[in-house]
């Protein structure tokens, strides 16, 4: 058996370069490329030397090269639309307005199939393709892990090549990826990318899962990163055990959420991110329009179940969303406003300082999890006054 070797083809390109989209390993002809998970839990390419053939395909295929940076941006339209969608059902099980939903379902409806993330059996997330508007369910949400794209490029590559309508859903790197991939534009094939402020590790969650069942005395069965459903004004990580209990706690204030909200426990790349910018990479772009009520004060009350800012940035985005505006309340919006009001759509955000702490508290079995301390934010002050008090505050402001 080969040995294997730190990737070659990217020399002494630091960690802080591979987006770990899969891209490399799925073109390889030959094998050659494998994608262990570092002690952090995240995935970077490896290369049998053995089997390798110098073909130079990988190099090819990475987003980081900067002419495939280059080749995939998109400018920024004028105007973006703040939406979300008629049905508050929907709405409300969706992380922001529920636009995902309403675009892929149409899709679907159209003979097509989307590509999105899903967890499997061992609550890990991963992304693959359905074309039933049941499975479509499961890909709605944002999971705030990073998703394992698996051989999905490859597998939508396939479908386009037959001349199925694709759609592909996820962070922007994995959409480069895809695209670096697949090296060419297709008529059939429709990308969404969301705004994103880094994927955390998928060891940091699957021992946070391990760490909530044991505390809780069951496994847990499910994992919702943004409950809305207990309360529309502020979103709660819910935990279903497998005894039938269910425990939730506001966002940010459990470990799992305040770290990935502050960033401790995002990939390295994240921080110097070249798709954390206004040009976008995906025909459509979904983010939750953060801010956007201060200079649209009519979008206040929406904000209690959430909406989305959704950004056209080609003409087969544009026609997507035409098409299902009957089911969408908008408001046409400048671009500018959605750019200052969500540093994402300018640059990637630091590396806390308390980022390697973290990782090496991971690594730690014996301390685990205990040693970790959620930051309170909040006033003492704030913290003495009751959610529903908040609750009718915020009711107010909104109507006014
Ligand atoms: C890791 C991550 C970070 C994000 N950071 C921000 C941010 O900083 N600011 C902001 O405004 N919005 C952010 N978002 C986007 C936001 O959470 C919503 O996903 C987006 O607004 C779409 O909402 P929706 O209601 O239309 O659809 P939803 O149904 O809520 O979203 C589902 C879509 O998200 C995709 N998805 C879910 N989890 C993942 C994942 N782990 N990796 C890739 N794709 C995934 C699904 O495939 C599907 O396309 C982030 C999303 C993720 C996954």
């Amino acid at each position: 058996m080969g040995h294997r070797f730190r990737i070659k083809v990217y020399d002494n390109k630091p960690q802080s370069l591979c987006y770990g989209c899969k891209a490399c390993e799925q073109i390889c002809p030959r094998g050659a490329i494998s994608m262990p998970a570092d002690r952090e839990g995240f995935w970077y390419p490896e290369i049998n030397t053995y089997l390798c053939v110098d073909c130079g395909l990988c190099q090819k295929s990475c987003p980081t090269q900067d002419e495939n940076l280059m080749k995939w941006l998109h400018p920024m339209p004028s105007t973006v639309d703040a939406a979300w969608n008629r049905c508050l059902e929907e709405r409300l099980k969706s992380t922001s307005g529920g636009l995902f939903f309403l675009i892929a379902e149409s899709w679907i409806k159209q003979g097509g199939i989307v590509f999105g993330a899903d967890f499997d059996s061992e609550l890990r997330v991963f992304h693959h393709g359905v074309g039933r508007v049941e499975e479509l369910k499961n890909l709605r949400g944002s999971k705030y892990v990073q998703s394992d794209v698996r051989d999905s490029f490859a597998e939508a590559e396939k479908m386009l090549m037959r001349g199925e309508k694709v759609m592909y859903s996820g962070t922007p790197c994995q959409i480069a990826g895809l695209k670096s991939f697949l090296g060419t534009d297709y008529d059939n094939l429709i990308t969404v990318d969301l705004v994103c402020h880094g994927v955390p590790s998928p060891l940091f969650f699957a021992e946070y899962l391990q760490w909530c069942g044991d505390k809780f005395g069951s496994p847990v069965k499910k994992f919702l990163f943004r409950d809305k459903k207990r309360s529309g004004w502020r979103a709660y990580v819910s935990i279903i055990l497998k005894n039938g209990l269910h425990k939730s706690f506001k966002v940010g204030e459990d470990l799992y959420s305040h770290h990935f909200h502050v960033g401790n426990i995002s990939r390295r790349s994240c921080y110097s991110c070249q798709y954390s910018r206004g040009e976008r990479v995906g025909d459509i772009t979904l983010s939750d329009f953060w801010n956007s009520e201060k200079y649209y004060r009519e979008l206040k009350k929406e904000r209690k179940y959430g909406y989305n800012l959704v950004m056209c940035n080609t003409h087969k985005g544009r026609n997507l969303y035409e098409a299902i505006k009957s089911g969408v309340e908008f408001i046409e919006c400048d671009t500018k406003v959605a750019v200052s009001g969500d540093v994402r759509l300018r640059h990637p955000e630091e590396a806390p300082d308390l980022r390697e702490e973290i990782f090496e508290l991971l690594n730690d079995r014996e301390q685990g999890f205990d040693n970790h301390k959620v930051r309170q934010k909040q006033s003492f002050i704030r913290r003495l006054v009751p959610d529903f008090v908040i609750n009718v505050v915020r009711e107010i402001q909104a109507i006014r």
